[in-house]
């Protein structure tokens, strides 16, 4: 079998430290990190009112809705009733170099990809519907190592940290960057399904002109929470 070899092809070599960097620029600038569990979001005259899990409340002139695979009855409670469901994925991460292979590939057909990472070699795919409660099934990611195994028959298939996350997925695989049916103040940022670290700077500029009431430089209408 002929595989392609992609010259211009690259990965993040460590998400974390990415989404960390991001973070420390974004504070820098002005910003405040809060953590919060939002339980409720209602739209009123006076702005936007989030409730917590802590039994308080806080007011905002814009929100953006962006909790992932989790957005959904956040969103129903705004009036909109979207067909977000979670595609999870499992992955199993091992010490730096033992895998053998210096660059990500793709097993195209195979459901999995290998990753090379700062923190590790990784092996990653599979999609379950499982929800947002069941406990993870590791037995998933013994069938991709096992597959690897048979590619890279000298891989050291030991010390691996396993993981599993929730894909936010969309039933047309494309998110939802928009407003809410009923009030401009709010924007949505869900559904990214498989893409969500790699569409994250254009999405995040649709957002900033949806939030501005600016016209963004890219058309926003196929990713209307009204398309369905
Ligand atoms: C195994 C696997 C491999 C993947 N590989 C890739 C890849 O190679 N490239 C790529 O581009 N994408 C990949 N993805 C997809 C990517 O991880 C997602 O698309 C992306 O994380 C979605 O980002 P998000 O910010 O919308 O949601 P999330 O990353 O899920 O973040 C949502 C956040 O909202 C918070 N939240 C939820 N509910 C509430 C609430 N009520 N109150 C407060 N906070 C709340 C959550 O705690 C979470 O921090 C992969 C996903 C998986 C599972």
């Amino acid at each position: 079998m002929r595989w392609p070899h992609y010259e211009a092809g690259c990965h993040v070599s460590d998400p974390n430290q990415l989404t960390l960097a991001l973070a420390k620029k974004v504070l820098e600038r002005g910003a405040r990190f809060d953590a919060h569990d939002v339980r409720e979001i209602a739209s009123q005259d006076r702005g936007i009112v989030l409730s917590y899990g802590d039994g308080s409340r806080e007011t905002f002139e814009a929100v953006v809705l962006a909790a992932g695979a989790w957005s959904q009855p956040l969103a129903a409670r705004l009036g909109d009733n979207i067909p977000l469901d979670t595609e999870r994925g499992y992955n199993t991460t091992f010490p730096p170099g033992t895998l053998g292979l210096s660059r990500p590939v793709v097993f195209e057909g195979h459901g999995f990809v290998f990753t090379p990472l700062d923190t590790g070699d990784r092996i990653g795919g599979s999609v379950e519907f499982g929800g947002l409660k069941a406990a993870p099934n590791f037995k998933r990611m013994d069938v991709l190592l096992r597959r690897f195994q048979e590619f890279v028959p000298d891989a050291v298939l030991q010390g691996g940290r396993q993981w599993m996350g929730f894909r936010p997925s969309m039933p047309d695989s494309l998110p939802v960057i928009s407003y809410p049916t009923q009030d401009r103040r709010i924007v949505y940022a869900f559904g990214h399904g498989h893409y969500g670290l790699t569409q994250a700077v254009v999405t995040a500029r649709i957002v900033t002109h949806l939030v501005a009431r600016t016209a963004p430089d890219i058309d926003p209408g196929p990713f209307s929470a009204q398309r369905f």
